[in-house]
């Protein structure tokens, strides 16, 4: 029995005349994440794609699944296709779900003629596809209100497509449509989910991390590499930049003050992170800042490292509190990875006495006697880049 894959867009059906532009780049992210698994053929009517798999051997299950990662869908359901017939419909509706409709007690049919050629109503469609299940399974009764199982045959131009219920899809906007951003990714919780979060708005994600060996081992720069990879199940592909991070914080703790290290290790970080993004043509910065959430993220300091850069500063997760941003962690996969115990270097040299509300004065005086140029170049000559792809 042949059979493809329905994706229902999102909220890409309310585009205009741009709409199409944003269905390429779609189709373009589900061919990318469904390279290992086979050929697919995508068509689109209306606000429904189809994919078609090009050979039988294809793992539809794990087709599926693959998609339901992909950003631009609300919902997507297997379906099988066949002729618009209705003795074939139904002969195809018993053998398709057969599995489930002996399993349950109650179902309804729910039909869609978006074909209207066809001979019968939608009403008509659902009426024979039910009675003659109801005449081939005796465990079964019809309910409209709240059936087991909802049984949907669509007679659309093409074909006739029957199935059953239907899967959440990622949401969002198709990963790249709305242009690339920097993501500031340490060994944490919250910055992954911010990467998950911004990507789901249909921005590619590049991503820098600030490593500070040997003070940070080969250990923590894996698990960043891990964690990127995790995101990538969402955000499709990562350009990751490891910036060796040391000699700018030697340099901050040698000739600042104690207290202002952190604060002027971040705006080291906007900096250095702006440089590159604007090389690689990214058009913000991402981080996973949250008001309150510990010293250099009180407003004082978010202020202190929001002028350090002109871009702008997405922080999509700055009004969640931890618990929430853990729970989209754990549903993304990232906080089995984020909670390993490697050390990151915004926990080395750590200030006894940090302080909560700096003010910008005092840290543009506090960083005078660092070479901010000399600092950037040398950062900027020991940057590790590499590509990270999701796990299958
Ligand atoms: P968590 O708070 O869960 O430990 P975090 O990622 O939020 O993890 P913070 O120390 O709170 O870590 O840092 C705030 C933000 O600064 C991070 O979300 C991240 O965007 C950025 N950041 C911190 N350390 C690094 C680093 N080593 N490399 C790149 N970005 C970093
Ligand atoms: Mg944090």
């Amino acid at each position: 029995m042949k059979e493809i894959i329905l994706l229902k867009a999102g909220e890409i059906a309310l585009k205009g005349l741009n709409r199409s532009t944003f269905e390429d780049r779609l189709v373009k992210n589900c061919k990318f994440r469904l390279r290992d698994i086979g050929s697919f053929r995508f068509t689109r009517a209306q606000s429904t794609m189809y994919a078609e798999p090009l050979s039988e051997d294809i793992d539809m299950d794990d087709a599926v699944e693959t998609l339901q990662h992909v950003f631009g869908f609300s919902k997507l359901s297997r379906a099988c296709v066949v002729e618009k017939d209705m003795d074939t419909i139904c002969a195809a509706a018993e053998e398709y779900l057969g599995r489930e409709l002996r399993k349950i007690r109650t179902f309804k049919v729910e039909a869609k003629r978006s074909d209207k050629k066809f001979p019968l109503k939608s009403p008509e469609i659902a009426a024979e596809v039910g009675g003659y299940l109801l005449s081939r399974f005796s465990n079964l009764r019809v309910d409209v209100h709240e059936p087991d199982l909802v049984i949907f045959v669509e007679i659309r131009d093409q074909a006739a497509y029957i199935h059953g219920p239907q899967l959440d899809g990622a949401g969002g906007m198709p990963v790249g449509s709305s242009g690339k951003a920097m993501l500031l990714v340490s060994g944490g919780i919250d910055s992954p989910v911010a990467g998950y979060m911004m990507a789901k708005r249909g921005l590619e994600i590049e991503a820098i991390h600030f490593a500070a060996p040997p003070y940070t081992s080969e250990y923590a720069k894996q698990k960043v590499i891990s964690l990127c990879r995790e995101v990538c199940e969402y955000a499709g592909r990562i350009k990751l930049h490891v910036v060796n991070f040391t000699h700018v914080q030697e340099e901050i703790r040698d000739k600042c003050p104690e207290e202002y290290f952190t604060i002027i290790m971040r705006r080291y970080m906007m900096k250095i992170a702006e440089r590159l993004a604007r090389e690689n043509g990214c058009g913000a910065l991402i981080t996973g800042e949250s008001v309150a959430q510990v010293a250099s993220q009180t407003l004082y300091a978010l202020g202190c490292t929001d002028v350090a850069c002109e871009l702008p500063v997405l922080r999509p997760v700055i009004g969640m509190d931890k618990n929430e941003i853990i729970a989209i962690s754990r549903k993304i996969g990232t906080f089995e990875t984020s909670i390993l115990p490697y050390e990151d270097c915004c926990t080395v040299f750590t200030p006894r006495h940090p302080r909560t509300k700096p003010k910008l004065r005092d840290v543009l005086r506090a960083e005078q006697s660092l070479d901010e140029e000399a600092l950037l170049a040398d950062a900027l000559s020991k940057v590790e880049t590499m590509f990270t792809y999701p796990e299958r």
